[in-house]
């Protein structure tokens, strides 16, 4: 039978950026629709604070949203559980108290990326993977601010990510850092003024950047290297880039990295009434790096192309934009940004990043 606006079953899977922003017009426009959104986690963490947080510029509470308290607002209902699977009409959960199946007329996938790196051994065991965010934060929140000698810190994969993360522990309790970065230097999606930057401030830091690094083993006592050279670390950080869930491979198309294959409407390929978005999309269309601003952007397109299902009407094509404002921290109020290839570093540039971002959280608290 057609879903009508009364009776459409819309399940959102993943509180990623797109799924956040989305439901508000979605419950608006579909005031009856059974609309339900599975999470795993208690909260959503914001990336673009967590830097800030482990600054200690921001409490954690800033930089995340309760998402029961979130659906509530909201007139949708949040399921507790992990997706590990999705067939033709109904999803397969794990750790749902209430049932390991729920159907659907219209899905959505917004579950973002992780950065476990199973191929390293023993990375499983002792780092800690940065995504997800809230286990990352947990795990951080048990280390100690204060000990005998500075906390040793081995950063795996040195992208703009890593080096926010390197900066704000150093800023933070002095930390000693070590960065292992795979390629010939850091911050390779940056333009070259900006890595300089970067790479001027890890120095003043004291980070200690280790290029062209072969990772092979994460020991308890830190990090071994396929030259048989050792690092001593306390903690071990993998911050490497995003990767696929494994899972998704199984139902639905992937490209070469393991992410959801979508056509311009945010659809995914061959699966009608299924939508990827975030960083778990790929656009093959218009590849991008996977950036929260892309999720953002996509938000409004994804909300209108659910709406537009139910009604049968037409759905929108998603064009990202070709170039983005970034904007790193560097452990203290100070960031850098870059805008089209220029580049530029201060104090305001902090506080504008800073402007950003609460505005972007308190819009998600309203
Ligand atoms: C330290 C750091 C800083 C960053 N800073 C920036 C920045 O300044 N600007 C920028 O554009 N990008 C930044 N990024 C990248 C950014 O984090 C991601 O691109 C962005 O979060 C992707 O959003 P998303 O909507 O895909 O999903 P996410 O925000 O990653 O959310 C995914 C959600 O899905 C849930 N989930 C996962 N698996 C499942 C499952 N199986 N079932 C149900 N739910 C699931 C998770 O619990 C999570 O709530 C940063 C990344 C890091 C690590």
């Amino acid at each position: 039978m057609t879903p009508t606006a009364e009776t459409a079953r819309i399940v959102l899977l993943g509180a990623g950026h797109a799924h956040l922003l989305a439901i508000p017009r979605i419950r608006r426009a579909l005031p009856k629709a059974t609309i339900q959104f599975v999470d795993p986690s208690e909260v959503a963490t914001y990336s673009g604070m967590l830097p800030g947080v482990l600054a200690g510029h921001y409490a954690l509470r800033e930089a995340t949203i309760d998402l029961a308290a979130y659906a509530a607002r909201h007139g949708v209902t949040v399921i507790r559980a992990r997706a590990v699977g999705v067939g033709a009409q109904e999803v397969r959960l794990a750790g749902n108290a209430g049932g390991d199946r729920i159907g659907f007329d219209l899905l959505s996938l917004d579950i973002g990326s992780h950065s476990g790196m199973p191929e390293i051994d023993g990375f499983d065991r002792h780092a800690v993977p940065v995504k997800p965010l809230d286990g990352f934060m947990r795990r951080m929140g048990a280390l100690p601010t204060v000990g005998p000698r500075p906390l040793r810190v081995a950063v795996i994969g040195g992208g703009v990510a890593g080096v926010e993360i390197a900066l704000a522990l150093v800023h933070r309790q002095g930390a000693e850092v070590c960065m292992f970065e795979s390629g010939p230097g850091i911050a390779r999606a940056v333009c070259p003024a900006t890595a300089s930057r970067l790479t001027r401030a890890l120095e003043r830091a004291g980070v200690r950047v280790i290029a062209n690094a072969r990772v092979i083993r994460i020991t308890p006592d830190g990090v071994c290297q396929d030259d048989g050279s050792q690092i001593a670390a306390d903690v071990v950080i993998g911050a490497a880039g995003a990767r696929a869930h494994g899972w998704l491979a199984a139902d639905l198309p992937v490209d070469a990295q393991g992410f959801v294959v979508v056509d311009p409407d945010l659809q995914v390929q061959g699966r009608r009434g299924v939508f990827a978005a975030g960083d778990c999309a790929a656009m093959v269309h218009a590849p991008r790096p996977k950036a929260g601003v892309f999720a953002v952007r996509q938000a409004p397109v994804l909300a209108h192309n659910l709406i537009a299902s139910v009604r049968g009407a037409p759905l929108q094509s998603f064009q990202p934009q070709k170039d983005y404002l970034k904007l790193v921290s560097l452990g203290a109020r100070l960031a850098v940004a870059e805008w089209r290839g220029i580049t530029v570093q201060g104090r305001w540039v902090w506080w504008l990043k800073d402007r950003i971002d609460t505005r972007f959280m308190a819009g998600l608290h309203r």
